[in-house]
């Protein structure tokens, strides 16, 4: 793993594309991911970027934005003073290509720093997604954060499993990250479950009972065919992940499949399908909600 410190000039990234949809900006402390060659990075979506890549090879990589609380502070009224204009809430999606707590956190704190800066300059909406359990040890500054602004944890678990045949393991097991959802929920904090890309899963009704249980407030199921910046999927085609899948359960590959557990996942939680999932647009099995707009 090649690790840079670097400076970057701007850190609050004006949403496009399908972030249009979800927040006005994108916040990433770093660029690569130190869980790139762990299962999650098999199917992440910012594998292809190849603006971020620049050659090199995915999950090989962690560009460090060192100074990115400070360019935080000095732009944020700016990027808030745009959003206004535009006459859209500061919503920051933290983050969109890259998990901000990662293990290079732990040495350089980017994320933790970034965190106390918003508690003095606070977004309107903040999405805080991570694979993560790291993300336990800025606890106190989220439920500070979550007394200031609509703020929203999404913890990212594809699957009901911690491995898929041939894949390498998750950065932390599918009870882990239950656990997290646990945690958040019981400090009254909003949690919503990512499922995306959306894995095969074992028993539907068992794991939608264990995240009511754990107290998530919705779900968001995303497929890699649509999810992954193609139509087709056919970015995600060439990776290890749609084998794994069908290795499990062909229909898995199928965009019904999404459609097949979103209706199972009703039953039990509100449903986000995609970009407006994450956008925090649900619908449940009897009426259609909009929630945190
Ligand atoms: S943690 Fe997120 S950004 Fe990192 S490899 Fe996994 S899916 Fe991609």
């Amino acid at each position: 793993m090649e690790i840079r410190e670097t400076s970057c000039t701007s850190i609050l990234t004006r949403a496009s594309g399908y972030l249009r949809r979800v927040c006005s900006h994108s916040l990433n402390p770093y660029v690569g991911c130190g869980y790139g060659n762990s299962s999650c990075g098999e199917g992440c979506y910012v594998r292809f970027n190849q603006w971020l890549l620049r050659g090199r090879q995915w999950g090989s990589f962690v560009d460090v934005k060192v100074n990115a609380d400070t360019v935080y502070y000095k732009t944020v009224q700016a990027e808030r003073l745009w959003a206004a204009r535009k006459g859209i809430p500061f919503s920051i999606f933290f983050s969109s290509s890259t998990d901000p707590w990662q293990p290079v956190e732990r040495k350089f704190r980017v994320t933790h720093r970034v965190l106390n800066a918003m508690l003095e300059e606070v977004p309107d909406i903040l999405i805080l997604q991570t694979h993560s359990s790291m993300i336990l040890e800025d606890m106190k500054c989220i439920v500070a954060l979550d007394r200031l602004c609509d703020l929203r944890v999404h913890i990212s678990i594809e699957g009901d499993q911690d491995s898929l045949p041939g894949l390498p393991p998750p950065p932390c097991s599918v009870d882990q990250r239950i656990k997290l959802v646990k945690e958040f929920a019981s400090r009254g904090i909003t949690v919503v479950v990512c499922m995306s890309p959306l894995y095969p899963l074992r028993d539907p009704d068992y794991f939608f009972t264990r995240l009511v249980e754990s107290g998530a407030s919705a779900v968001v199921i995303d497929h890699f065919i649509g999810g992954d910046g193609t139509q087709d999927g056919s970015r995600t085609q060439r990776t290890r992940l749609p084998l794994a899948m069908k290795s499990f359960d062909s229909q898995a590959l199928e965009l019904s499949y999404r459609e097949k557990i979103a209706t199972i996942a009703r039953n039990y939680l509100p449903v986000g399908i995609s970009a407006p999932g994450f956008a925090g647009v649900y619908s449940s099995k009897m009426v259609s909600i909009t929630e945190k707009t």
